[in-house]
């Protein structure tokens, strides 16, 4: 089945998070993930849908000011998170050393975890996309260590908020790169849109997608989430 994961990065408080809920109806056949900022958590989860946070911390408590623990969302009724995003990644810090902490707890306490994965525009550019999605794969896979909840976002960096998706043969290679070193499913992201995901997600080896700005507008998110239950239908 096809997993469709809006991040909606910071926007929305609890009062445009239910509204969204309110309105959404993820169709048949599709798993629809919303993930919203911290602050609007509960409000999500309160509508029945599926929630997953923006990321998570590795200790269970402790002084680590402005972060939010694996069982603290697991008492929200929270089901995942998002877990390196290029992001964080780029303006926060996140190591490969770090998501691999953050992956690790995640996982023990029965979260479910997207990891996320890509490279940027100098490395493909410079032919090191491969070498960039090995050690990045494999700090995920390292600290995963094979428990089940684990799904891979390809997010080549330059594709996020930019408006230009990978090409299909693009997100093929880093898919099949990918699942040659983890057998999970691996979504694609960046720049995903109703008009643009019917061909992408009829790739082979694209489980899915992570969706930032083409997720905030309900009508939008749910387009993308029947094109993927019109291919999985049709499959
Ligand atoms: C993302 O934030 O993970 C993302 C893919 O954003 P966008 O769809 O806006 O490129």
């Amino acid at each position: 089945m096809q997993l469709l994961a809006a991040n909606w990065k910071m926007f929305k408080g609890p009062r445009e998070a239910r509204e969204f809920c309110a309105a959404f109806v993820p169709p048949e056949g599709v798993e629809a993930v919303l993930c919203p900022a911290f602050a609007a958590l509960q409000a999500a989860v309160e509508s029945g849908h599926t929630v997953f946070a923006q990321n998570v911390h590795w200790a269970d408590e402790g002084a680590y000011t402005g972060e939010v623990s694996a069982p603290m969302l697991l008492e929200l009724g929270v089901a995942g998170a998002i877990v390196g995003h290029s992001e964080r990644r780029q303006y926060f810090g996140e190591t490969d050393e770090t998501v691999a902490r953050r992956t690790r707890a995640a996982l023990e306490h029965g979260l479910r975890v997207i990891g996320c994965v890509g490279e940027s525009a100098e490395e493909r550019h410079t032919g090191q996309t491969e070498l960039v999605l090995k050690v990045m794969v494999e700090a995920i896979a390292d600290a995963a260590g094979g428990r089940d909840g684990l799904v891979i976002a390809y997010e080549p960096v330059w594709a996020i908020g930019t408006g230009e998706m990978a090409t299909p043969e693009m997100a093929r290679e880093a898919h099949a790169l990918i699942k040659g070193l983890l057998d999970v499913p691996v979504l694609y992201g960046g720049s995903v849109k109703p008009d643009t995901a019917p061909v992408m997600l009829a790739e082979e080896g694209i489980d899915g997608a992570l969706v930032g700005g083409a997720s905030l507008d309900v009508e939008s998110f749910t387009a993308i989430c029947q094109a993927a239950a019109e291919i999985s239908s049709s499959s």
